[in-house]
């Protein structure tokens, strides 16, 4: 909304990998799912394909370097070739003890073992996935934006990791910021006067623009989702360099002109899962693009 909006946006390349999600396979959307740093900082073990203990090669701190040295060590490790059957990397807790593991981490067990791992005295396969977004709008401690009347706090907003945050400040910066743009929205609903009249040109292009897939025929909007989760992986993930990025926004720049093409089906805007698949996925074209256009510059 603010990038439609024209408002500045800062760090917008900034994505944070966690290392460790889970890496189930095709069929399960369970991947991706972050497996907690805490597996790492308890002495957990971070294999390749061929059982090697590889994150000393990357840094003196091995599996308790930050998020962006151990994201980085498993990826040029998965791009050695030396990879999982699912092309990833193994977490491994056996050493510290089953019954050790199972009490500590309950909750991680369990989600192994919904997709079939044994994480108390077993390997689990695990990737980098995307985790948390530095980047975002522009705004000032207060949170105010550019734009009277608009506010920003959390994740969207920018500025407050630098390049790279530390665990456990995300759900801090929701509440703190989010506070503060409660006491500060409060004074400005009170001093700020009646609403404005609503532009009805603004209005009527947002309903058009939302409506667009209605007037094409219908697609496959999920496969073009999962097309711009590669292309990014490929072109735009956690390691990147000039001539993938701008291969990326090639990319993206065609799904772009796809999805416009795509369409949802028969006018139903009650409760249409499609529909609402459709915008998200305009949005997260949008975005897309920006973080790739942001990394070139930088
Ligand atoms: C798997 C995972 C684990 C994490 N673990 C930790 C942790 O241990 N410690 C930590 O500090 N941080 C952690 N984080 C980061 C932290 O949880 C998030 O940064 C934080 O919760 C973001 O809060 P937020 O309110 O800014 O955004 P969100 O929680 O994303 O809230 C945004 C809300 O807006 C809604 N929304 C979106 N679009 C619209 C729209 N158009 N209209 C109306 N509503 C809309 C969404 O549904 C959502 O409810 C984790 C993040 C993930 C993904």
């Amino acid at each position: 909304m603010a990038l439609r909006l024209g408002l500045p946006l800062r760090d917008m390349e900034m994505v944070q990998f966690h290392p460790t999600g889970l890496l189930g396979g095709k069929d399960t959307r369970m991947t991706g799912t972050v497996l907690e740093e805490g597996l790492r900082g308890a002495g957990g073990h971070l294999l390749d394909g061929n059982g090697r203990r590889f994150m000393f090669d990357y840094d003196e701190h091995g599996e308790r370097a930050t998020r962006d040295i151990v994201s980085r060590g498993i990826y040029a490790q998965m791009r050695s070739g030396h990879t999982t059957p699912n092309g990833g990397v193994y977490i491994s807790m056996g050493h510290l003890g089953a019954d050790n593991v199972r009490n500590k981490f309950r909750g991680m067990v369990k989600r192994c073992a919904d997709c079939g791992f044994d994480l108390a005295g077993g390997r689990v396969e695990v990737v980098p996935t995307a985790h948390y977004f530095m980047g975002g709008l522009v705004c000032d401690p207060d949170t105010t934006t550019e734009l009277p009347g608009l506010f920003v706090a959390g994740e969207d907003a920018s500025g407050m990791h630098g390049a790279n945050r530390l665990g456990g400040n995300g759900v801090a910066n929701s509440t703190v910021f989010g506070g503060v743009a409660g006491d500060v929205m409060s004074s400005y609903a009170a001093s700020a006067g009646p609403h404005q009249d609503p532009d009805e040109t603004i209005i009527e292009a947002e309903i058009s623009r939302a409506l667009h897939p209605f007037s094409k025929k219908p697609g496959n909007v999920n496969s073009l989702r999962e097309d711009l989760m590669d292309i990014m992986w490929d072109n735009v993930g956690v390691m990147r360099t000039a001539e993938g990025i701008k291969r990326g926004i090639g990319q993206i720049r065609q799904l772009k002109a796809e999805l416009l093409e795509t369409g949802v089906g028969e006018f139903d805007t009650i409760f249409n899962v499609t529909w609402n698949d459709w915008l998200n996925l305009r949005s997260l074209a949008e975005t897309s693009e920006m973080i790739a256009q942001a990394a070139l510059s930088r």
